[in-house]
């Protein structure tokens, strides 16, 4: 009997000194063990949550259950709506592994922790307590978060690239469909670039896409529009909530801008100016197209019978059932 006490006071002495912050309940959700590397990463003392439920405070600023609590409730289910991701390997076992941002209270503030929380049974396969570990890992999250933003942005312009505009183009195509709200699409390319560069030089040329970008960024204002490089020197505008109309409107704005800035492009004429060719598709009342591919097609073909025509100009679906 002796030994066994002297053996559990061992663990709980090397629980207490574990280099991972660890906090231990009890199977009625009480804390039995907070470690010094808990008490290091929350700033809150053993002595003040050790007998009592509120290990919570440690972690959030309004009372929720922590991962530890789920695994005595048997509430996996709750991960999902509880933590930014569920990475709980095997769903029938009670072991949860979970990410999330927490609010460490006194130490430093908001905190990216990675969490794991496992019963402990006895012999009999009775559970008496559960063990919570956390690792902070804010740094490696905030990295990963920048990479995705970069991957997602084109380098030049800063603006979304076309992986992004993709990704938007589908969410918007399912918010349109689903709410029977129009949808509208700009396909810009600017006219003659090769020439611009050609005489101006690549940097030159580069200085311009940057310009272009801005230009186009500043008319497309509302918080719901997106502006995209979508490749050399073309460029795409999503319009949710806008028709046909509506898309040939802030198409001649940008136009028109563009004029403004009077960007000259000497390969063409001492006085030419630069200029754009769009083609503007929607899903409206009037056009139906049946897929995003379908919109970015018509949109593409648009822009396609601008070139035609004569390059500085807007184009449409429509102007081409029309010639
Ligand atoms: P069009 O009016 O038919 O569109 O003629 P264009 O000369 O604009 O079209 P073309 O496709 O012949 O040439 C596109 C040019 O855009 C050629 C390419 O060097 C230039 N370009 C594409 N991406 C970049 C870039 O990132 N930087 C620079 N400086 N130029 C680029
Ligand atoms: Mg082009
Ligand atoms: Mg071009």
């Amino acid at each position: 009997m002796k030994a066994k006490k002297h053996h559990s006071d061992f663990a709980v002495r090397l629980m207490e000194h574990l280099v991972v912050p660890t906090f231990v309940l009890d199977q009625t959700g009480h804390v039995i063990i907070w470690n010094k590397s808990c008490e290091r990463l929350t700033g809150i003392a053993a002595a003040d949550v050790i007998g009592t439920k509120r290990h919570w405070t440690g972690f959030y600023t309004e009372e929720r259950p922590c991962l530890a609590d789920l695994v005595i409730a048997h509430g996996g289910s709750q991960i999902p709506s509880l933590y930014t991701v569920d990475c709980s390997t095997d769903p029938d076992r009670d072991i949860f592994s979970a990410e999330n941002w927490c609010h460490l209270p006194i130490v430093a503030g908001l905190r990216y922790l990675a969490i794991d929380a496992g019963p402990i049974h006895d012999e009999d396969g009775k559970l008496i307590a559960v063990v919570e570990t956390l690792r902070d890992i804010t740094v490696q999250k905030e990295a990963q978060d920048k990479l995705e933003v970069l991957a997602r942005q084109d380098s030049l312009t800063g603006i979304p690239n076309r992986r992004l505009f993709d990704e938007y183009l589908e969410a918007e195509w399912q918010i349109a469909t689903g709410t029977n709200h129009p949808l509208a699409l700009l396909m810009i390319d600017i006219d003659h670039f090769k020439a611009y560069n050609d005489t101006l030089g690549h940097l030159a040329g580069d200085h311009c896409l940057k310009r272009i970008a801005e230009l186009i960024s500043a008319q497309t204002r509302r918080e719901c529009d997106v502006c995209a490089r979508y490749g050399g020197e073309e460029f795409a505008v999503i319009l949710p909530r806008t028709d046909l109309a509506g898309a040939v409107a802030v198409a001649k704005r940008i136009a028109r801008a563009v004029s403004l800035a009077r960007i000259r492009n000497p390969g063409l004429g001492p006085t030419s100016k630069l200029t754009m060719s769009i083609g503007a598709s929607a899903y409206d009342a009037d056009n139906r197209p049946i897929s995003p591919d379908e919109l970015l097609r018509s949109a593409d073909a648009a822009l396609y019978a601008a070139k035609q025509s004569g390059r500085a100009c807007v184009r449409t679906p429509s102007s081409l059932r029309a010639a």
